[in-house]
């Protein structure tokens, strides 16, 4: 798994953004913070990913890591920033909408579905990911051998996401839901059996469920529940939107999701869907 290391120049940039930010941000995606001697300058961008998703978004001791990181890193690099010039931001499922509207990020690439709902809302580059809502249950646990099986369970999600919105729309209406901020916060819940189920992305599952101190402890459903096509989100109108498709279409025609895809996945033993085609949304 490869490191986004924070650096000192990041860390740097990171103090300059925070200013620029205060000051309030341009629409076109960049922030451009003087060096305060006036000679010359520095950019930075601001993206929003999950911190505690392993395999997609994770901020570790060392830095950041998972497959939203490296497409928000190649993505970046399109657009003109080095990995030293990109500000991580933590993108929480309920906060993604806010966070874009208000212009604390420039782009957020974390597990963020394109929905009808949230396109009203924010703008949707991509998608560059297929996954499918999926259930993670304790090894031992037999009891929940399809979708329905999740009526009168105690089930966690997260607030903000699809997942939770689905559950009580369409897929167990009367499972008995509960909502975290945070799926490692369900996953906790999983573990000392105040819930029985964890409900979310098969990506993300697969990815708690490789973890080595969960090794053996949790099994997926397999019961790909619904289509999430993962989306970059950006401010509604932002002229990032046609740049950032341009970027993904390279990152897939050059290899390099290919090679994203199987350094972050492989680990898991996640089988991806093939790359999307940009605009083509499976419902
Ligand atoms: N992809 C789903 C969503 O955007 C679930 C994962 C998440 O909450 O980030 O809501």
């Amino acid at each position: 798994m490869k490191l986004r290391k924070v650096t000192a120049a990041s860390a740097t940039i990171f103090a300059l953004a925070l200013t620029a930010t205060a000051c309030g941000s341009d629409d076109s995606g960049s922030k451009e913070s003087g060096s305060g001697s006036g000679s010359g300058g520095s950019k930075s961008i601001t993206i929003g990913i999950k911190f505690d998703q392993p395999g997609l978004g994770q901020k570790t001791p060392d830095g950041y890591a998972g497959f939203d990181v490296d497409v928000a890193t190649y993505v970046a690099k399109e657009l003109g920033y080095s990995e030293d010039q990109i500000e991580w931001k933590e993108a929480k499922s309920a906060d993604r909408e806010t966070m874009l509207q208000r212009g604390d990020v420039d782009f957020i690439a974390a597990t963020y579905s394109i929905n009808d709902e949230r396109d009203k809302l924010v703008d949707f580059a991509g998608p560059y990911l297929l996954a499918h809502q999926d259930v993670l249950v304790r090894a031992d646990d037999d009891s929940i051998k399809s979708p329905e099986d999740l009526n009168n369970k105690k089930l966690c999600s997260v607030t903000g996401s699809t997942s939770a919105a689905n559950v009580k729309e369409k897929l167990a209406p009367k499972a008995q839901l509960q909502e975290y901020p945070t799926y490692s916060a369900c996953l906790s819940g999983l573990q000392n059996k105040a819930i029985d189920a964890l409900t979310t992305d098969d990506s993300i599952l697969a990815g708690y469920a490789a973890q080595d101190n969960f090794k053996g402890k949790f099994k997926l459903g397999g019961f790909k529940m619904t289509n999430e096509n993962y989306g970059i989100g950006v401010k509604e109108g932002s002229d990032l939107k046609a740049k950032i498709n341009t970027a993904l279409e390279k990152m897939v025609s050059d290899g390099s999701w290919e090679k994203a895809v199987t350094a972050n996945f492989g680990p898991a033993n996640y089988k991806n869907e093939p790359a999307p085609k940009i605009g083509d949304i499976k419902k």
